[in-house]
């Protein structure tokens, strides 16, 4: 026997925990489906803490979305007493002998101008000024150039999922967790989804699938999206190291290219640590094949490479790790559009490494679309469009994407 109902939502991690929640508040027979356990940590949207920041460098179109966001977080934290999103202050900095200041394409710069452009506080320090407040980093040129978003921090994402899922599931949803769909078909009056324990019929489809996008969909997505492992560490704090307190969510350019970029999130009182990654794009694995341990080599090389020298207050130790996959297109940008030959479905989660900090405000426009068939944000640029004529396999991104995405 089908079972019947408006939306089904595929995949309820940070896209799908949205969505369905912002499909059930309006009133809406929504059904949500995960082969685990969301919040979980197999896909996209572990690891305590995700950045959020206004002035989104990867581009203006990202502006609107992370409003909205920013306000979604809030009512939610209203609506629970949860906390969600911590305004700790975003440092991004560029401190490089490398760095040249007509480089339009580097990243704090392209964060300068945005916030100038769509009149977001920001402060910009220079060398002796980054040195001042920020001592921690240690590795300041003379010409290091930073910016600084007081209303930007960073928002928990196994919280933020489980919270809008609880909600949904108030609101009606009906949530199937541990259950993956096999299968999807679509006619002019539907969408088929069938599960590995039941079939149900739809008037609209969200994919939301992350990593598993490309194998369970094929054509043409297999040959756009790539996934890649990411490591998360969590070095251990030297004794009266002064960070507590006094520590940004942190984006550091240290030269050119994806390597010579880390990231990380304020020490917080009681956790004796400080969270720092980096991103990779060399290496493409599957959800299946991913290595979900870090190795002690591993740690000692992000270590080396990445904070002896430049971050001062943290010890070799690593308390914790953690691994993580982006899915990523051939810009780095995201792909939200209808499925180019599914009827009534929504593709939506290709955020290539840079997707919480706007998914409350897609789960809101995902459900709009779902209910009138288009939303208040402009999504066009995200369109399948612009890679019509991709042949091959994306997993070697081009020069002209270095330097374009940072979490
Ligand atoms: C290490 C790391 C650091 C990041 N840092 C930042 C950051 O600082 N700021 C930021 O904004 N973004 C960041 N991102 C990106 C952001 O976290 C992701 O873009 C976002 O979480 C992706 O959400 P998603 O819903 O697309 O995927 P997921 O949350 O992975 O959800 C996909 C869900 O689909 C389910 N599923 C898949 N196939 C099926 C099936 N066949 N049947 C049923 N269910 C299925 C999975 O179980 C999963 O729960 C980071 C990502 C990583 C990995």
């Amino acid at each position: 026997m089908s079972e019947r109902c408006e939306v089904v939502v595929l995949g309820l991690g940070a896209m799908g925990a949205a969505t369905v929640y912002q499909l059930a508040k309006t009133g809406v027979n929504v059904v949500g489906i995960d082969r685990h356990h969301p919040p979980h940590n197999l896909g996209s949207s572990h690891g305590d803490t995700r950045i959020t920041r206004l002035s989104v460098g990867e581009g203006a179109q990202y502006v609107p979305i992370v409003r909205n966001s920013h306000r979604i977080w809030r009512e939610l934290e209203a609506l629970t007493g949860e906390s969600l999103f911590e305004q700790s202050g975003l440092l991004v900095l560029t401190s490089s002998p490398e760095f040249d200041p007509a480089d339009k394409t580097d990243f704090t710069l392209r964060t300068i101008n945005l916030a100038q452009t769509y009149g977001i506080e920001h402060e910009v320090l220079n060398a002796t000024q980054i040195r001042q407040r920020f001592p921690q980093f240690s590795d300041v040129h003379d010409t290091a150039i930073g910016y600084f978003e007081p209303d930007g921090g960073f928002v928990r994402p196994e919280r933020c999922i489980d919270v809008q899922l609880r909600l949904a599931g108030q609101h009606g949803a009906i949530l199937h967790k541990g259950e993956t769909v096999t299968a999807i078909s679509s006619d002019e009056q539907g969408v088929t989804v069938t599960t590995d324990r039941r079939t149900l019929l739809a008037n609209k489809l969200v994919i939301s699938a992350g990593n598993w996008s490309g194998e369970l969909l094929g054509k043409p997505f297999e040959n756009l999206l790539s996934v890649y492992r990411q490591k998360l560490f969590w070095f251990e704090l030297e004794e009266d190291t002064g960070l507590v307190g006094h520590s940004p969510t942190f984006i550091f350019t240290h030269g050119r290219g994806d390597d010579k970029v880390n990231y990380g999130f304020p020490a917080l009182a009681g956790e004796g640590s400080l969270k720092i990654a980096t991103a990779q794009y060399h290496t493409v694995t599957s959800p299946q094949d991913i290595d979900r341990t870090v190795s002690a080599a591993e740690a000692q090389d992000m270590y080396e490479q990445q904070v002896k020298g430049r971050i001062a207050g943290v010890t070799s130790t690593v308390l914790k790790s953690a691994v993580c996959a982006y899915t990523v297109t051939p810009d780095r940008h995201f792909i939200i559009d209808a499925h180019p030959s599914l009827q009534h479905t929504l593709f939506v989660s290709a955020c290539s490494g840079h997707g919480f900090k706007h998914s409350a405000a897609l789960g809101e426009a995902f459900a709009q679309w779902c209910m009138r068939g288009s939303s208040d944000l402009d999504l066009s640029s995200f369109s399948l469009k612009r890679f019509e004529g991709e042949t091959t396999n994306a997993h070697t991104p081009g020069p002209q994407q270095n330097n374009l995405n940072r979490a």
